[in-house]
């Protein structure tokens, strides 16, 4: 296999050596946009060679042309992860193309705001057939293949922060992503005797087109979602990358069935009071001042 430099623009700011990937072939599903791509062009940075799948082919065309600008190796091909001969035919093409898979990031991912009462079936089945499902079908792809030739590999799925709260108005992602979850922990034991572990990152809110276009229609949204989030920002999505890499590496190989968040604290806000970050220092210190005092008027022990 070539080897793909390891320099770009990224190579002074990653935590990780630069041949993190070498040799290996990584499978991103949805590697055209957002974060799929981010997670591509930096394990291609690191080492690997990418395959990209996703529905639209200017998409992973553009995420592939750019990656190989930077001297990395790429390749992509149009695929609907919610049909399982297409999904079986783009594993088969990885193989004949670069002779192997080592990983795959179950990426691919619909989503939109609605009123569960408002939902159609179509809007339901595109949602949880493309989270669930597609991810389902992908993993069995690679690991088929994995099993038959008696070669390791590892999964990692992209859930959310919310997969274990679900989530109002979000009803067919909270579910899909929620089974992607229990998806996750149930293939890592059943297959980690053949060498496969499974992984999951549930990501907070990271800015990227796709989900801002769907999800976070004004900036007035955006400003109330940043507040809600202990960090007090927004993710990168380098940082998802990072994670990704990661996990898709080599360096973690005890880790299997695990749920990585990467979400600034936001999820375990969860009740009320979290929302006592928001007030003033004058409050807690007019707390430890009563404490004070009434620790002083009681007797000695
Ligand atoms: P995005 O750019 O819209 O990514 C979704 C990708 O899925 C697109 O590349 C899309 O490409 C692909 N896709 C959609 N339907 C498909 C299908 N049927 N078959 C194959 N590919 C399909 O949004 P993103 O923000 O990067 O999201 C990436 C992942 O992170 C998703 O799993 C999402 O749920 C998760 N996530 C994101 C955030 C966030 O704040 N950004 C937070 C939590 C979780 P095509 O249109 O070319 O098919």
């Amino acid at each position: 296999m070539v080897e793909a430099p390891r320099t770009g623009p990224d190579a002074a700011r990653s935590p990780f050596r630069p041949d993190l990937l070498r040799g290996k072939v990584i499978l991103v599903t949805g590697g055209g946009t957002g974060l799929g791509r981010a997670t591509a062009e930096e394990a291609a940075r690191l080492g690997a060679w990418v395959f990209l799948a996703s529905r639209k082919e200017d998409h992973w065309k553009e995420a592939v042309e750019g990656i190989r600008s930077q001297g990395g190796i790429a390749d992509g091909r149009s695929t609907d992860v919610r049909d399982p001969a297409q999904v079986q035919a783009l594993v088969e093409e990885v193989y004949r193309v670069a002779g192997r898979l080592d990983g795959v990031l179950n990426n691919s991912a619909g989503n939109f705001l609605a009123r569960s009462e408002d939902l159609t079936p179509g809007g339901f089945d595109a949602v949880v057939r493309t989270v669930l499902y597609g991810t389902f079908y992908v993993s069995q792809a690679a690991a088929r293949r994995w099993i038959s030739e008696r070669t390791p590999g590892t999964l990692v799925n992209v859930v959310t922060s919310y997969s274990w709260t679900g989530a109002p108005y979000l009803l067919p992602s909270a579910a899909g992503k929620a089974g992607v979850l229990a998806l996750t922990r149930s293939l890592a034991v059943e297959w980690a005797r053949h060498g496969i572990r499974v992984n999951a990152i549930a990501p907070g809110p990271i800015p990227t087109p796709g989900a801002w276009r769907q999800l976070i229609p004004n900036t007035d949204m955006e400003a109330s979602v940043r507040e809600h989030i202990p960090a007090g920002r927004l993710g990168d999505p380098r940082e998802f990358a990072d994670l990704a890499v990661l996990l898709l590496s080599d360096a973690l190989p005890f880790v299997t069935g695990e749920c990585v968040v990467m979400d600034g604290g936001e999820w375990l806000v969860g009740n009320s009071f979290g929302e006592l970050r928001h007030l003033p220092s004058r409050f807690w210190d007019e707390r430890l001042a009563e404490h004070q005092r009434n620790r002083a008027k009681r007797p000695p022990a």
